[in-house]
């Protein structure tokens, strides 16, 4: 039987240094995508333990921020709706060209138009009363199905065909892994909003904020921008590792996103900080501080488990290139929120 041997999937000097100490062969895979190496001590308030890259075609892909903008204003008649917040955007680029850098461009691009549509709608949908939402929530979901025409032309109706034009457009250019994206984007509409501000404790929230936060959209496309597509089989094997890797990132956002959602009203706040206040009665101050301490503590966990997903699938090159992903995507996502003009506009 032979073995196989882990190919790196970037040059030995730029590997994370969670994967160096692995086996791995003489010749370094070819890498087709360059990318930059950001320097993350850039920005102070990052705490990110990942390394962070911004991929060569960045300005590529915030013109697919800018297109799903610009048909939002078209939909959008009211003065309020029209009065976009900053979503992707970045003072070291797109978000998405920050957590997919080694994404092949024109899928970057087009999940980037599709994600940066889905915050708008996010931002949209937080106005609607609740029992309503989850109405509205629902119906964006079933326009997902590429075979359920939706009726036109009233705004929400409209909202559903931008959807239902994404979905064929995610099948036209690419229909392996496809699917997975559009179930995960399912799966965020379904789950949206519900359980909200009802965590008694920090454990149990941050296993809901997984999905919550986007995370099974954000590692759906990873996939589908690097043009791989994991078996059921690897999958089941990452399961853990992705789990860890969503935790992170959910309390990241977290941490850089309470400098906005602290004055909302507690019905309207995902956050992790008031449960860690009311959980251990500290201060906000101090619950901010335990924050940080779990990120490191979430991040930490997800190196040592991609290392041993390394270890159990005898150097798979796939496997090697999605956990490197994985570790750039949670990376670029600390990175991007600790000086995104999103969260940072004080
Ligand atoms: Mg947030």
């Amino acid at each position: 039987m032979s073995v196989k041997v882990l190919t790196p999937t970037l040059a030995h000097s730029e590997r994370p240094s969670w994967l160096t100490k692995l086996p791995r062969n003489s010749s370094s895979r070819s890498v087709t995508t360059t990318t930059t190496k950001i320097d993350i001590s850039s920005s102070p308030s990052c705490i990110t333990t990942f390394p962070v890259r911004v991929h060569a075609e960045e300005p590529q892909v915030t013109l697919g921020a800018l297109a799903a903008r610009k048909t939002w204003l078209n939909i959008v008649s009211s003065g309020k709706d029209r009065e976009l917040r900053s979503h992707s955007a970045g003072p070291s680029g797109n978000f998405f060209a920050i957590t997919w850098p080694y994404g092949k461009t024109e899928r970057v691009k087009l999940a980037t138009e599709i994600i940066e549509t889905l915050w708008m709608y996010d931002d949209f949908a937080e106005d609607i009363p609740y029992s309503k939402a989850v109405e509205v929530h629902a119906k964006l979901s079933d326009s997902l199905e590429t075979d359920n025409i939706p009726e036109q032309p009233d705004r929400k109706m409209l909202i559903m065909g931008l959807f239902h034009g994404f979905a064929e457009r995610l099948l036209r250019m690419d229909e392996e892994g496809a699917t997975r994206v559009i179930d995960a984007l399912k799966l965020y509409l379904k789950t949206y909003d519900s359980k909200k501000g009802s965590f008694q404790a920090i454990q149990e929230y941050t296993e809901f904020r997984i999905v919550n936060v986007g995370f099974w959209i954000m590692e759906a496309f990873m996939q589908w921008t690097l043009g791989i597509c994991l078996t059921s089989e690897e999958q089941k094997l990452c399961h853990e590792f992705c789990l860890s890797g969503g935790r992170s990132m959910g309390l990241t956002n977290d941490l850089y996103s309470w400098n906005v959602e602290r004055n909302d009203p507690a019905d309207r706040q995902w956050n992790a900080v008031p449960i860690i206040m009311r959980q251990y009665d500290l201060s906000e101050e101090d619950a901010v501080v335990y924050l940080k301490g779990l990120i490191v503590q979430h991040e930490q966990k997800t190196r040592e488990i991609g290392v041993e997903v390394l270890r159990q699938c005898n150097g798979s090159n796939k496997m090697a290139k999605y956990v490197d992903a994985m570790g750039l995507m949670l990376g670029g996502n600390g990175f991007w929120s600790s000086n995104c003009p999103r969260y940072n506009n004080n």
